[in-house]
């Protein structure tokens, strides 16, 4: 009996195997972002979550074969935002909501974020900090649970007392509760350390610092380093014991500097830096998280009467216009780009206005298109698995119509979406 059982279940997987269902994407324009070039009429076949073949020509389909025409439209693979906050979104009641929010509510409108990321084509974030719902709902994603893209996150970020991602600031007394139980709040190496120790046994795949002020903080400085050299070397050390990458928020020149000369990955932000600032990241090879997007953004709302609070308005309308310039000026200098918007300072779904941005500041659509695809897959060392259309690698594949190498705004204009081997919008 228990041998019957045993020959049937391999039965039935060698079925499967042998029946599996091959989809032909028949694509009219296939950007090569690993080669930087693109073709006419060329066919990927998926099988399950992978790609297994990229063949010239549109191929003809057999047997159970399934196609999927894209002949009009251009082809790529999914696209990654490295700069996102999931758990919100900008609107002028935004601070009320941290009294008023338990964290079902957070999750709620933290799936509806997700989903509408995904559909513009979005099939990988990393998401820079929240209240650690980010987690919760990396794994919701993961298991089927809610639609969403592939989620990387530092769960909470580490700040300083009184900087840029410390949740009490500007609160009244009642509402500070022990420090301990802040635990991303930390004032020593030490501390610095035991914060890295934390996000790893609360589940987060990377480590997010405010090397900086900050521009939607309630404080006054957003420019001013808020962490010693000392606690930013202390996380980049024990977060390499976790296998952890290092992302810091910096606009100002000092904290730039600081969070780059002691290795982080990645610079978010980066409005004011200076030349020195650029040299230590091409030496190091630091990659910049421009976040145009976020800056036009809040230079906009800023000038609604009462969209902010009054100590951030100053820091919105100074920085916010000032990093396309600051962009433009790093790429052209050679420092290494990474895409990233900081959606949730902006509406999500609205990821690509990034791309019309960096192409407005010199960079090449092609280049651009890589900063979302090749370079995010390296940074986040799945590059063997993610990051472009090829044998061997899984099947996030998204369209727009119209090629966006001759008109970047197309990029909005993303109609077909599958992650996974999974289509989720077509
Ligand atoms: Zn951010």
């Amino acid at each position: 009996m228990k041998k019957n059982l045993l020959s049937f279940a391999a039965l039935c997987l060698i079925s499967s195997a042998s029946f599996a269902q091959r989809t032909l994407i028949h694509c009219g324009t296939f950007i090569d972002v690993a080669k930087s070039n693109t073709q006419n009429q060329v066919t990927i076949v998926v099988e399950g979550r992978k790609i297994t073949a990229v063949q010239a020509g549109y191929s003809t389909p057999k047997g159970t074969d399934k196609v999927i025409d894209l002949k009009t439209k251009t082809v790529m693979p999914g696209l990654t935002d490295m700069h996102v906050h999931l758990e919100g979104e900008t609107s002028k009641d935004q601070l009320i909501k941290r009294y008023q929010y338990n964290d079902a509510d957070v999750a709620f409108e933290a799936a509806r974020n997700a989903r509408v990321t995904l559909l513009a084509g979005f099939t990988s974030v990393r998401d820079l900090g929240g209240s650690g719902v980010n987690i919760s709902l990396r794994n919701a994603i993961n298991k089927g649970l809610t639609v969403g893209p592939r989620v990387y996150t530092s769960g909470k970020t580490i700040a300083t007392t009184g900087g840029h991602g410390d949740p009490t600031n500007a609160l009244s007394k009642n509402y500070t509760p022990d420090p301990h139980m802040l635990s991303a709040v930390v004032n020593s190496p030490d501390e610095a350390r035991q914060a890295v120790r934390q996000r790893y046994k609360e589940g987060s795949d990377c480590i997010k610092i405010t090397a900086t002020g900050g521009v939607l903080s309630i404080a006054k400085n957003g420019k001013a380093p808020q962490f010693t050299d000392d606690e930013i070397k202390a996380i980049v050390e024990t977060a390499k014991d976790y296998g952890f990458h290092v992302a810091a928020h910096a606009h100002g020149a000092e904290g730039i500097k600081r969070a780059a000369r002691a290795g982080v990955t990645t610079i978010e932000h980066g409005t004011f830096m200076d030349d020195e600032g650029i040299e230590i990241m091409k030496k190091n090879g630091t990659y910049l998280v421009p976040t145009i997007l976020a800056g036009k953004t809040v230079a906009d709302s800023a000038k609604v009467m009462g969209y902010y609070h009054p100590l951030v308005v100053p820091k919105a309308l100074e920085t916010g216009p000032l990093i396309q310039s600051m962009f433009a000026k790093a790429y052209k200098a050679g420092v290494k780009i990474a895409f990233g918007t900081d959606s949730g300072v902006s509406l999500h779904g609205l990821n690509a206005y990034e791309f019309q941005y960096m192409v407005e500041a010199g960079m090449p659509a092609i280049e651009a298109i890589r900063a979302a695809t090749v370079v995010p897959a390296l940074i986040l060392g799945v590059d063997k698995d993610f990051g472009s259309i090829e044998a061997g690698k899984v099947a996030d594949i998204i369209a727009t119509d119209g090629n966006p190498l001759q008109d970047i705004q197309l990029m909005r204009k993303v109609s077909f979406v599958m992650k996974d081997g999974v289509v989720y919008k077509q």
